[in-house]
């Protein structure tokens, strides 16, 4: 790895969870950094369900990034990495810009897997970012509004089918409209205890909800879902939540095999590349490891630890990762709490989860006080109206709250 020099330049591809946090671990001006990111804004992923009900808005789970970077004293370009050359150190744009670097973190996230399903990317929505939930948001609206009885189909019954069914129920659904969660695995929430997945079943029992798992989709159109059995459903708005795959970027960059995440040591550094850190779910750890929030948030500053280490001389850190325990939301109905194989649902847990998700905000937004607190109090202000009250504090909210279960 090379010798620093006296003020290194820094480029952080990605300004999720994992660039983010490392761009905030580097704001003691003994580097040059830039973060470039497509988006305008950093994005709080496990809570853009709650944009389908309304409980949250696009606006309250972002933070501006051109602010964030002049907070700690960095530089941000808005612009789509096209393609790295690790070899030369340096990252070409898609507006024609070329940067160059002594340090690269790649913190790029992952892309939809769509496992070779013809028409996700034409006819299905896909659930990555606030603005596509907004637009299903108002997809649900109109055809509440217009069809004569409308079906919504979700793709994948993991976490984020899950939670977005949650919301979509918790936003109430007109006699006529029907909703199918489609699951190629055979229970909801897979390789977790199978009490969670009766836990879903039975807060669905009084909804128009039907579960389908062992079913494969194979092709998705404008007005259907065609089975691999051969059965088609119809759908007027198909949500698809398939899961994480690899940028193809990383193996184009030389960073990974083809379709493959980018391999690092335990010190976050690439396998394939000298000064070049991964972080987040772009990275392939010598252990397997979730694709978490937490996770990202811990590497972006185990990198950040690290690259201070080589241009002070001292020792880098390997990156171990701290179990947490997982909240899933169930729209106004019901929330679970995974803790390894230990798992319970109350609806009480909820407010668990807009905790996590306030205080996280708190800690990531590294703009001065007043900005910071005007943001947090109106998160704040929303969450007691849209959350907390009707689900936890409300008179009919405290009478459900007997119904906590441990879930086998
Ligand atoms: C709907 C949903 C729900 C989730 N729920 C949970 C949860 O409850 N708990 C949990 O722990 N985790 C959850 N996750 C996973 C978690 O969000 C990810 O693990 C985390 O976001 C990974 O952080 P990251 O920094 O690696 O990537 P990201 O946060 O995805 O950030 C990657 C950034 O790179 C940018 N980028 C990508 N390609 C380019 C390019 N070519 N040029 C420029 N910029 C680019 C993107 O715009 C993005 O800002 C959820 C994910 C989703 C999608």
């Amino acid at each position: 790895m090379q010798k620093s020099k006296s003020r290194p330049s820094v480029l952080i591809l990605g300004g999720g969870f994992a660039g983010i946090s490392c761009a905030g671990q580097l704001s003691d001006h003994s580097f040059d950094v830039c973060l470039v990111d497509q988006k305008p804004h950093f994005e709080f992923l496990p809570n853009i369900h709650e944009i389908l009900s309304g409980v949250k808005r696009p606006r309250d789970v972002r933070l501006n990034l051109a602010d964030q970077m002049t907070a700690m004293g960095h530089r941000f370009t808005q612009a789509s990495v096209q393609s790295i050359a690790p070899e030369s150190k340096r990252v070409d744009l898609d507006d024609g810009t070329t940067l160059r670097y002594d340090f690269l973190v790649v913190a790029l996230g992952a892309v939809d897997a769509n496992y070779g399903v013809t028409g996700v990317d034409a006819h299905a929505f896909s659930f990555k970012s606030a603005a596509q939930c907004d637009a299903i948001s108002d997809r649900l609206r109109t055809l509440k509004a217009t069809a004569k009885a409308p079906r919504v189909t979700i793709i994948g019954a993991g976490i984020t089918g899950v939670e977005a069914l949650g919301e979509i129920l918790r936003q109430g659904t007109p006699g006529n409209l029907k909703i199918t969660l489609l699951e190629a695995q055979r229970q909801l929430l897979p390789n977790s205890p199978k009490g969670l997945d009766n836990y879903i079943r039975g807060l669905c029992e009084s909804y128009p909800v039907e579960f389908r798992c062992n079913e494969t989709a194979q092709r998705i159109r404008q007005k259907s879902v065609l089975l691999g059995s051969g059965e088609s459903l119809s759908s007027d708005l198909t949500i698809w939540t398939g899961g994480p795959a690899p940028a193809p970027l990383l193996s184009q960059s030389g960073l990974a095999k083809p379709a493959s995440w980018a391999p690092v040591d335990d010190y976050l550094h690439s396998l394939h590349a000298d000064d070049v850190f991964i972080a987040g779910d772009s990275a392939d750890l010598p252990s397997s490891l979730a694709k978490q929030a937490y996770h990202a948030i811990d590497m972006g500053e185990n990198v950040a630890q690290n690259l201070k280490a080589i241009t002070d001389g001292s020792k880098m850190k390997r990156y171990r990762p701290s179990p947490k325990p997982q909240l899933i939301s169930f729209g106004g109905l019901g929330c679970i709490m995974l803790a390894g194989k230990w798992a319970a649902g109350a609806p009480l847990l909820s407010a668990g989860k807009e905790a996590v998700f306030e205080v996280a905000m708190a800690q990531l937004d590294r703009q001065a006080g007043p900005e910071k607190a005007a943001l947090l109090l109106k998160r704040g202000i929303r969450a007691s109206d849209k959350l907390f009250w009707p689900v936890v504090m409300s008179p009919t909210a405290l009478l459900r709250q007997k119904n906590f279960q441990v879930l086998r």
